[in-house]
């Protein structure tokens, strides 16, 4: 950052609004979702992040049926799949797959495209259980658009888990670094994905880059910042200007801080797909409905 000046990197980044009231829904029938955030009325304001939905926490009875969502595709984008509770099974036209727990994370490239399915794990199918998971999606650059897809499987113990300096809380490094400790995702554009534990009476700051687009996303308990309270399900988006994060309190908050630069190209989706352009839009749809993106092999 050699434009900004210092009087800018002291500055705290200023709470620009919350986004509040995301309403339930079914994907397949396996994830209660609530989308707490996307592109599609955001847009560039949040590049390169496009979208979270958060799924549950909800208890599942135990069922011999395979409950989730069956094959379908992606192109030009990531998801990150971060379980909290129970468990999730993945399977793509690339052959990846597996299966993750409380702690675990899926970073799936699509970009090109693929197709899979997203299942209850067999265990949580079983025994029963509470799932709670959170699918992130992050934006590829139009240069990585058509790359080839893949996968990252990164359990719990590859994720290097801090506690903060003032007592906070914690903080797990999923993607890019906090503190210089870095996280284990490989990722396109520069991003960092911190997965929190929040409690504090005091106020206190987390260092963000200035310039990068800044969400809070608040799955549990309670954030104060400002004036202002984030509550659970409820995400606090902020300008890009400053290097830090002011939080006067938390209770009992589980949280995720996305930060990243923005890309700065045209963001066009329809369902499964997120591109530059209308036309690349009929061409994946096309790509997809002719048998182009892959079919599930074992
Ligand atoms: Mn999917």
């Amino acid at each position: 950052m050699t434009h900004s000046g210092a009087v800018a990197d002291n500055s705290a980044k200023k709470l620009h609004r919350i986004q509040r009231g995301a309403d339930q829904h079914w994907v397949g029938n396996g994830f209660p979702a609530r989308t707490l955030f996307t592109y599609s009325n955001l847009g560039p304001m949040i590049s390169p992040f496009l979208l979270l939905d958060y799924a549950g926490p909800m208890e599942f009875l135990p069922t011999e049926k395979r409950l989730g969502v069956g094959v379908h595709p992606h192109r030009g984008f990531e998801t990150v799949t971060i379980v909290y509770s129970g468990e999730v099974e993945h399977r793509d036209s690339t052959g990846s797959g597996g299966i993750i727990g409380p702690g675990d994370v899926q970073w799936m490239t699509a970009a090109s495209g693929l197709v899979h399915e997203e299942f209850h794990g067999p265990d949580l199918a079983r025994r029963g259980g509470v799932l709670e998971m959170a699918q992130l999606w992050v934006n590829l650059p139009a240069k990585a658009k058509m790359a080839p897809p893949r996968y990252q499987s990164i359990s719990n113990k590859q994720i290097p888990a801090l506690s903060l300096p003032g007592g906070e809380g914690s903080l797990r490094v999923i993607a890019g670094e906090f503190g210089g400790v870095q996280g284990p995702a490989r990722t396109f554009t520069p991003v960092h994905v911190w997965d929190l534990q929040l409690a504090s009476e005091q106020p206190f700051c987390l260092p963000v880059p200035e310039g990068y687009a800044t969400l809070l996303v608040v799955l549990k308990g309670l954030i104060n910042v400002d004036s202002e309270t984030i509550g659970s399900a409820e995400v606090g988006i902020y300008d890009r200007a400053g290097g830090h994060i002011r939080i006067n309190s938390a209770q009992n908050a589980t949280t995720l801080l996305l930060c990243g630069e923005a890309i700065e190209e045209p963001i066009v989706g329809s369902g499964p797909f997120v591109m530059n352009s209308a036309e690349e839009i009929r061409q994946a749809i096309s790509d997809y409905q002719g048998g182009r993106m892959g079919r599930l092999t074992y």
